[in-house]
This record gives C-alpha cells, sequence and structure tokens, in this order.
C-alpha cells in the first residue's frame, strides 16, 4: 500500500545506522522528532464536496486527501502538518477514452477545474488543486494501463497513458523489450506523467530522454480529441509532439503514447571511479559526452555529495576500509566519485568502458571496479525512501536542477550551492548542499543539487526556510541563464521564472494554445503558466 504522506510504499523502509546520524547532527545539527498530522484529523476537516454527484467521480474523503499533494518539499509539509489549504472536489479513475470523454464534458459545461493526474510524484506543484471558487475534478489514469499495440518491425509500442513505470517495463518485458526510461520515481510515475512534463531518466544518455521515446499519441481535449500519428521524422510544419511535450495538463488529457522500444540489452554493468577533485571529475564528464563515448549513464558527485553519499550508504566497515585505501593514494577530502554505466552486448560494454577509462585515467581518474556500481544498481530506485527516514529524524530533504554549457557549469554549480548556504543563515540553521552531474550532452550538462535542512517545530517556519533557498537558489540559475527545469518540470514553483527562458511573446504563444483547446481555462489551471 502506498503512504499517503510521504515516498512509496509503506512496507519499504531506508533505516539510518547511528554513525550516519551522528554524521548529520554534526554538519547540520540534531534534528528534533516532529509529531505529524493524522490521516483521520485531515479527513476530519476536510470542506464538502462542491461537486454535484456523477457516477463516474468518486466523492470520498480518503480519495480526495490521497490525491491533495505531490511530492515537493511543500507538499511534504502540507500532509505532514495537516495544514491543506485545497483538496479536490472529487476523484475519478477512468477506465478508457469514452470515461474522459464524458468526464471532461460534465466538467466543460459545469465549470468544473480539471487536474489530470498520473502518478502524483510532481516535485513542483503540479498536481495540486489551488483554492479555487470552482470545484475541482482530480482525473487519476492509473486505470489506463495496458499495452494496447507492438510492432515489432518498427519497434513501436502503444500503450494507455496510465502506465506506471514497472507495469510498462512488465508489459514490454514479455516480448523481450525495454523503453530504458528510468527515473528515480520510476516505481510510482507514469508514462503520461513522463510526457506532460519532459521527464529525462537516469540512462537517458543512452535510450534518449521522454522527448526522443515518444513517437505520437491521442489527447482530449475539452474541445475534441487530438490524434498525433507516430512518424520517425516529419518536415511537415511545427511537431506538435512537442507541444504536448511538457503540456503538464494545460493542453488536454494524454491517452495513449506510442513509444520508440529497444530490443532488452544483453549485458548491463555500473563502475566506480575517483577522481582527485571535482574540476577533474567535470572535465571527463565533458570529454565523455564530446567524445560520444557510447555508455548508458554517468553521475558524478561533488566532494560533499562522495562524502554524504559514502556517510549514508549504512556500509560503514566498507567505507571505513574504502576511506583509508583512498586516503593512502592520495584521494583525499576533495575526492569526487564517478559511477558510470554500459549497456549493450558484451564486445559493445568492453569498448565503452575501455574509452570511459581512458578519459578517466588522462584527468587522473582511480578505477574501482563494480561495488560501488552493484550498490548504486541495487539502490537506485530506494535512495527515495531515504526522505522519510530523514524528515522523521527531523530533517527535510529536497533536490533542484538546471541544465547549462560547459563553459559556465562550475562556475554557476558553485553559486547556486552558495545561494542555498546563505539563505539559511539569514535563519542561523546550517544546510547540507551537495551537487552531480547526470545527464550530459555535447554542449552542456545538467546540476542537480540535494539540500538537506533542520525542520522547525512550526511547519510555516519549515515552509519560510525552504522559499528563501528555493528562491535564491533559483534566481542563481536565472542569473547564469541556466533552464529553471532540466526534467522536473515548471507546475507551480517554477512558474515565476518561466518567461526569463520562454520569453513574454513565448508565454503568449503557450497560452494561446491552451485557450483553442480549453476556451474556459479548466485544464489544470496555474500550473506551468497563470
Ligand atoms: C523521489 C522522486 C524522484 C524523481 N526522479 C525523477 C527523475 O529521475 N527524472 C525525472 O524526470 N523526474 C523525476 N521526478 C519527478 C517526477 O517523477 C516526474 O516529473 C514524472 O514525470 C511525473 O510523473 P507522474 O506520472 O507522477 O505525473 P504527475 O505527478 O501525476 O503529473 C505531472 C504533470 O503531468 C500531468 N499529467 C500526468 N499524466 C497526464 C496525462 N496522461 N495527460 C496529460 N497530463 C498528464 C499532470 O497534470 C501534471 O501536470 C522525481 C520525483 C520524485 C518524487
Amino acid at each position: 500500500m502506498r503512504r499517503w504522506n510521504g515516498w512509496g510504499d509503506v512496507n519499504t523502509v531506508y533505516p539510518l545506522p547511528d554513525s550516519a546520524i551522528e554524521y548529520l547532527a554534526q554538519t547540520i545539527g540534531v534534528g528534533s522528532k516532529i509529531s505529524d498530522a493524522q490521516l483521520e484529523e485531515i479527513q476530519a476537516q476536510l470542506p464538502a464536496s462542491r461537486l454535484s454527484p456523477m457516477p463516474l467521480i468518486n466523492q470520498e474523503a480518503i480519495e480526495r486527501v490521497f490525491h491533495a499533494r505531490g511530492q515537493s518539499l511543500p507538499d511534504w509539509v502540507a500532509m505532514r502538518s495537516g495544514k491543506i489549504n485545497a483538496f479536490p472536489d472529487g476523484v475519478a479513475y477512468p477506465n478508457d477514452e469514452a470515461d474522459i470523454r464524458k468526464l471532461l464534458a460534465f466538467a466543460s459545461k459545469n465549470e468544473i477545474l480539471v487536474i489530470p493526474y498520473g502518478g502524483g510524484t510532481s516535485v513542483v506543484g503540479h498536481i495540486n488543486p489551488l483554492p479555487s471558487v470552482a470545484p475541482t475534478l482530480t482525473i487519476d489514469l492509473s486505470r489506463l494501463n495496458r499495452l494496447l499495440d507492438l510492432d515489432e518491425t518498427s519497434r513501436l509500442a502503444t500503450f494507455e497513458a496510465g502506465v506506471n513505470g514497472p507495469r510498462l517495463e512488465a508489459q514490454l518485458a514479455e516480448h523481450g523489450y525495454t523503453l530504458g526510461h528510468f527515473p528515480q520515481s520510476f516505481e510510482l510515475s507514469t508514462l503520461g506523467g513522463w510526457i506532460a512534463a519532459r521527464s529525462s531518466g537516469q540512462q537517458s544518455y543512452y535510450y534518449g530522454r521522454i522527448e526522443d521515446l515518444f513517437a505520437g499519441g491521442h489527447i482530449e481535449t475539452p474541445c475534441g480529441a487530438l490524434d498525433l500519428p507516430a512518424l520517425p521524422a516529419s518536415a511537415a510544419g511545427p511537431d506538435l509532439r512537442q507541444a504536448i511535450l511538457g503540456s503538464e495538463g494545460r493542453l488536454g488529457i494524454l491517452t495513449q503514447a506510442t513509444v520508440r522500444i529497444q530490443p532488452r540489452p544483453p549485458m548491463e554493468a555500473f563502475y566506480g571511479v575517483f577522481f582527485h577533485d571535482w574540476e577533474a571529475g567535470v572535465e571527463a564528464m565533458r570529454r565523455i559526452a564530446q567524445e560520444r563515448t557510447p555508455i548508458s549513464m554517468a553521475r558524478l558527485s561533488n566532494a560533499q555529495e562522495t562524502e554524504t553519499t559514502l556517510a549514508l550508504s549504512g556500509k560503514e566497515a566498507l567505507v571505513q576500509w574504502a576511506n583509508r585505501g583512498l586516503r593512502l593514494v592520495g584521494y583525499d577530502a576533495k575526492r569526487c566519485l564517478l559511477i558510470f554505466g554500459v549497456t549493450g552486448t558484451p564486445a559493445a560494454c568492453a569498448h565503452a568502458r575501455r574509452q570511459t577509462l581512458q578519459i578517466a585515467h588522462a584527468q587522473g581518474g582511480l578505477f574501482t571496479g563494480q561495488v560501488i556500481g552493484k550498490i548504486w544498481r541495487k539502490s537506485r530506485f530506494l535512495t527515495p525512501y531515504l526522505r522519510n527516514t530523514l524528515w522523521e529524524l527531523g530533517y527535510a530533504v529536497d533536490t533542484l536542477e538546471t541544465a547549462l554549457p560547459w563553459s559556465n557549469i562550475l562556475l554557476a554549480a558553485e553559486e547556486i550551492q552558495a545561494a542555498l548556504k546563505k539563505a539559511l543563515n539569514s535563519f542561523n540553521e546550517r544546510c547540507l548542499v551537495m551537487a552531480h552531474l547526470s545527464h550530459i550532452y555535447s554542449d552542456g550538462a545538467s546540476i542537480y543539487v540535494t539540500f538537506i535542512f533542520r525542520r522547525s517545530e512550526d511547519p510555516e517556519e519549515t515552509l519560510e526556510r525552504w522559499k528563501m533557498m528555493k528562491s535564491a537558489a533559483s534566481q542563481a540559475i536565472i542569473q547564469h541563464r541556466g533552464t529553471i527545469s532540466h526534467q522536473h518540470g515548471v507546475g507551480v514553483d517554477h512558474a515565476a521564472y518561466l518567461e526569463a527562458e520562454k520569453s513574454a511573446l513565448g508565454i503568449a504563444l503557450i497560452r494561446q494554445m491552451a485557450h483553442t483547446v480549453d476556451p474556459k481555462g479548466i485544464l489544470n489551471p496555474g500550473k506551468l503558466f497563470s
């Protein structure tokens, strides 16, 4: 069963050893255990639904609470404190496109706001109902989860868009294929959500980002249906698939998507390399990308993330042994860990590994074999569970990300992290800030920053700390002309920064597209643009 106020399945836990708790206490202070609001309390405070009865819509309190918030830090504060300012008035689970058409017609006629809901894993407020005069209906697409068509000759698979990661991969695996899209939220996020929020998987370097994988689809809107044929390429005007990618529920409900698939790879392996410092590691990453090294993933942690990852790994004996050994061979406090993966035939994997290690050695890299890579592989979808553990110990965790040209990576990464620390200092608190590069391109990379800080007894104060940090980091991103999001999307939290990237005219164009398919403005208002 899924947690209603945290990440993932209630039966999965990520315990931390005492040494890790001690590490956090020393780095940012002792966390205090703060009790959470109970589900029953929240259900009791729920305002009455403003929807008139409709057979497809469920108005039960439990459904409305479960769909009230996603996974952003403000969402966590709201769910854990019970201070939730808006709930959907009802939740529908359509079984097919006909149900979706009925729901959209009902919503349009009665001026009901509609939130398309995939896995609810948004970290920027995409699926939150906002306080409004009009009632809000959340359309949960989880029953639309079937493989509809498999064209093995063209390597195209058509799915219903509510299918989640594990179910999508299991259906493809039965036929020997994979999509290869593995965001860290894989366990719960859905194909429709990946497309609507322009997601990027951990192995996108090899399989492609979702925009490379999305070949076509079917969208239901209040003004009718839009079919996007799956074509390998087209010069027939602007590509409407690009408009649906990142549309965040504002251009309609994606009911089906055709995606480009590949045969399951015969081999996959992940390796670890240590660099003396961040600069050497970044240079290696740039060369890996620009020399088109055929690896499947690469993640370079900065010194703070390397240290914290080892400290929180729970593998005390192994970490102590590794630390001693690394110091002996001259990889000291500034050392940075690169984990890279290879995927394909044994010959292709050997070639990719050789080429990567040549580049790494030229930058002073120390190859450590598969041990660290195996640990990463085992915990790649488990790490989000650490958020539950840390929260319960009194710490809040959030992440933010951008993408920039290589020429600006080092300075931007430093200043984004400095902005976070400075913002929290004004509360007389310390922040553990760390970064990695995990998506690389020939012209640049994404910078992914994680920050951990102590929660206050007062949820408003915790939120205030987060707002100051998020705003400072977002300003730093904009100043460096980075994108406000490489993979999480815009939602509510990034909407104010979108114009810096798209321009006022660009936003007007997007708004006009939305107006064409949704003249009453009922589709996910307040997200992406106001
Ligand atoms: C722990 C954690 C790790 C994460 N890791 C990654 C990562 O590695 N890479 C990454 O890219 N993201 C990551 N994310 C962010 C999130 O998982 C992605 O944004 C994902 O694409 C959201 O998918 P979802 O199905 O949960 O969509 P939701 O959160 O339900 O919705 C997101 C947006 O898409 C719209 N939408 C959903 N389905 C449809 C549909 N069928 N038609 C129209 N609109 C729709 C919604 O209205 C909303 O605006 C992570 C999030 C968490 C909490």
